[in-house]
């Protein structure tokens, strides 16, 4: 498989070189030159197979022989060495729970197999890489634990000081070895502003070459299509209308689900649901694609004013609007609409869920309400509630238990540097 610039100002490369530069030279974005057909006989009864199995046939095909079947089936494996159990809540209704793994957000999926894949590519040609990345909350932790120990690999994370979580700030922070934390005086865009600025710095590049690991990167990005498999794996035998709503912000995780359809795999539609950053529903509703400033909100993982890959879902459907209002629908809420869907799923169903799964079942009630005929939702429950403690105890006065792994980093030593500005980071990266 070859992967184009969407700028189309770059060559098209392989799979390994995509991963390592994050980016195309022209800036763009990389997105492959063909989509995979899937067996559609294969594709009819998933659970004749095991998950690693069905994920392996998935990947495959985008990555070739640049990484043995053998060692390619391993990645995988122990990339999704956790469950993706989906709560009934009615029988129109399941939260697909994907915050199961070290970090308890979905991101660890993405983080894990890229760090796997570059190991792999350090282990037959050794070359010093850092990979940079800005942190809202959840990527940081989850990049943190997924490179951690990984040769050839270090890693230095952004995020802005005060701004994240306890819980998030101990994951991103108390690793240590390959792992560096800079603590940004500023907000999140200024950490983003910073990661864009030193990936264009030649100065830098000549001494430290950088790649991202946010879902700009090929290898963090596609195998989110494996929780759209394990779900519609689970879920074939019911024979009804699929449909899912995914809790978006870079909207890289509903893309690849959307990629996931496009290889044959039986879902009916998407829906996009959104805080009140809504470029993409906008553009949805009037056909015009505007940017906006991030409006901060209380899901704050998804607080992403111009999302980077709306450009790959325009790509998906060639640019074809109409075709895209039948795959994909969206829909915007307020912080106090996330809050009262909170209360509504503890009340209806006894169920805790976080502001972003909250936001993905708001969008589910409104799609199901305009559907006569049968079809089954799925909501993705992208973060563990704990995450998001004080929303959901002071919106449910109830309080949520912490679960082991958490009690015990709680306790670890935070390290982190602080930064003031882009000058700080530059001579950071230059020297150590
Ligand atoms: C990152 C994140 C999202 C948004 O996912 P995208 O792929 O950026 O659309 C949603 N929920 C949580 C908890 C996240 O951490």
């Amino acid at each position: 498989m070859k992967y184009s610039s969407l700028n189309y100002n770059s060559v098209a490369t392989n799979f390994p070189t995509a991963v390592r530069s994050g980016l195309a030279p022209d800036r763009g974005l990389y997105f492959p030159e063909h989509i995979p057909q899937l067996d559609s006989q294969w594709l009819r009864n998933l659970a004749a197979h095991s998950i690693p199995d069905i994920c392996f046939e998935a990947i495959h095909p985008f990555i070739g022989n640049h990484i043995p079947e053998e060692k390619l089936f391993q990645i995988v494996e122990e990339t999704l060495s956790f469950d993706f159990p989906i709560a009934h809540l009615n029988n129109q209704i399941g939260a697909l729970e994907l915050f199961h793994g070290p970090t308890l957000a979905f991101k660890d999926v993405g983080a894990r197999f890229m760090a796997r894949c570059l190991g792999y590519f350090n282990s037959q040609k050794q070359e010093q890489l850092t990979v940079l990345v800005a942190t809202s909350g959840d990527t940081g932790g989850a990049v943190a634990d997924g490179f951690l120990g990984v040769q050839g690999i270090d890693v230095v994370i952004l995020y802005p000081k005060g701004k994240v979580s306890n819980i998030q700030e101990k994951q991103l922070t108390t690793q240590g070895q390959n792992i560096r934390a800079l603590e940004v005086e500023g907000v999140f865009d200024d950490c983003q502003d910073m990661v864009k600025t030193a990936f264009l710095d030649d100065q830098i590049k000549k001494v430290r070459p950088l790649t991202s690991a946010n879902s700009i990167n090929i290898a963090r990005w596609l195998p989110q299509m494996f929780y759209y498999f394990i779900a519609v794996r689970a879920l074939q035998e019911r024979n009804e209308k699929l449909v899912f709503s995914v809790p978006s912000g870079n909207f890289g995780n509903i893309c690849a689900g959307m990629m996931a359809q496009k290889m044959g795999l039986g879902i009916d539609h998407f829906i996009a649901a959104n805080n009140r950053n809504d470029a993409v529903i906008n553009y949805l509703n009037t056909g015009v694609y505007e940017p906006k400033k991030t409006i901060p909100t209380l899901s704050n993982a998804m607080d992403v004013g111009d999302p980077s890959n709306f450009i790959r879902i325009q790509k998906i459907v060639n640019n074809d609007l109409t075709l895209l209002k039948k795959i994909l629908s969206g829909f915007s809420y307020s912080d106090a609409e996330t809050k009262k869907a909170i209360e509504e799923l503890y009340k209806n169903y006894q169920y805790i869920a976080d502001p972003h799964g909250a936001v993905g079942y708001l969008g589910l009630k409104d799609y199901l309400n305009e559907k006569d005929t049968p079809h089954y939702g799925v909501f993705l429950e992208t973060a563990h509630p704990v995450k998001f403690l004080d929303v959901v105890e002071s919106t449910l006065s109830t309080e949520v238990p912490l679960p082991k792994s958490i009690q015990k980093l709680m306790t670890k030593e935070k390290l982190s540097q602080e930064i003031q500005n882009y000058e700080d980071l530059k001579s950071y990266l230059m020297q150590s």
